[in-house]
């Protein structure tokens, strides 16, 4: 298919007393073309480390990263950096991610003077598109990154990752940080964008309520695995696994009609990754827990009725609970 993703993902990441972290593990997906995946779950539960594999900004440690169609996975470093003119990522901390010492023309300007050969006209009407297209005036042109706002300067990262009319986009938790409002200015003007492009979105979060509105599907990760994935409005409303379950509990109470809901995971921090629990990942901190079997065995991905796949031990025989609270586990 024209879709981008990777299939058995596994990234182990260096840590500085030179011991191994998994921090993706057996990681398969697909995203479509024109399609929006949100990726949520706790820090520390390989979000960001998946990304980055996807782009090889990390290498995956095995497994293979699809991209059009076509494994990206061997590619040398320099095919590498001309094929990320196509697959692009936002960084969360926008100051981190703009040269303080360039003007914001510059920025906008520098992804396409790698690998493009415009002249200087051309460069200064892609600049004006590109500031529309973010919604900043053209005033900013000539400003360093230090004189904008938080949300100013995502935009302009935002700008340059579309600099190159990419194909897919990373977005490791591009509002993260911000204002509330801000976030959801953001929000939509990259929804509007990837519209507009025809993008792969894979928008990575730390909270299912910022994803539900942008996402076609979601992906819950946990420890380094896909706990659950299927459609965003069907895993929100009606999450299956355990931990999304918990997550969504643990979203703060926006609407006076919502549940009340805690703010805290059941059973408090994730493991460490660097000694993940036995079995399912989740088993330490499970307020579903069946037994003995949890802690033995990874469960393998369940297709549910309605497509989504869930990796708990509960779904892998006869009818799946669909509907219904904790209870209905015991
Ligand atoms: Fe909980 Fe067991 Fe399901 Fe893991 S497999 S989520 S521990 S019930
Ligand atoms: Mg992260």
């Amino acid at each position: 298919s024209a879709g981008s993703g990777g299939s058995l993902l596994d990234t182990l990441l260096r840590r500085s007393d030179d011991s191994y972290v998994k921090a993706v593990d057996g990681v398969s997906f697909e995203l479509m073309e024109n399609e929006t995946i949100g990726v949520v779950g706790e820090s520390g539960c390989g979000k960001s480390t998946m990304g980055k594999s996807i782009l090889r900004l990390i290498e995956p440690t095995s497994g293979d990263v699809r991209f059009k169609g076509e494994s990206v996975t061997d590619l040398s470093g320099r095919q590498m950096r001309k094929k990320r003119t196509e697959m692009q990522f936002i960084f969360q901390d926008p100051t981190s991610a703009l040269n303080p010492k360039m003007k914001i023309k510059h920025l906008l300007n520098e992804p396409l003077e790698n690998f493009y050969d415009f002249d200087k006209a051309e460069l200064a009407q892609r600049t004006d598109d590109l500031l529309e297209q973010i919604d900043l005036p053209k005033t900013v042109k000539d400003r360093y990154p230090h004189e904008l706002s938080g949300g100013q300067k995502q935009r302009v990262v935002i700008g340059r990752a579309i600099a190159s009319n990419p194909d897919l986009i990373v977005a490791d938790e591009p509002v993260t940080g911000l204002d509330v409002s801000v976030q959801s200015n953001i929000i939509t003007m990259l929804e509007e964008i990837q519209e507009e492009f025809e993008l792969s979105l894979l928008f990575i979060a730390h909270d299912l309520s910022v994803v539900r509105y942008i996402s076609d599907r979601v992906m819950v990760l946990y420890l380094g695995h896909i706990t659950e994935l299927g459609d965003s409005e069907a895993v929100f409303t009606n999450p299956q696994h355990p931990y999304t379950r918990e997550l969504k509990r643990a979203i703060p109470r926006s609407h006076p009609d919502d549940d009340p809901a805690e703010t805290e995971i059941t059973e408090g921090e994730p493991p460490s990754p660097l000694d993940p629990p036995s079995g399912c990942p989740f088993h330490t901190r499970c307020p579903a827990y069946i037994g003995d079997i949890c802690e033995e065995e990874y469960p393998d991905p369940v297709e549910l009725q309605d497509g989504r796949l869930v990796s708990c031990h509960h779904f892998e025989e006869g009818d799946p609970p669909i509907e219904g609270e904790y209870e209905q586990y015991a």
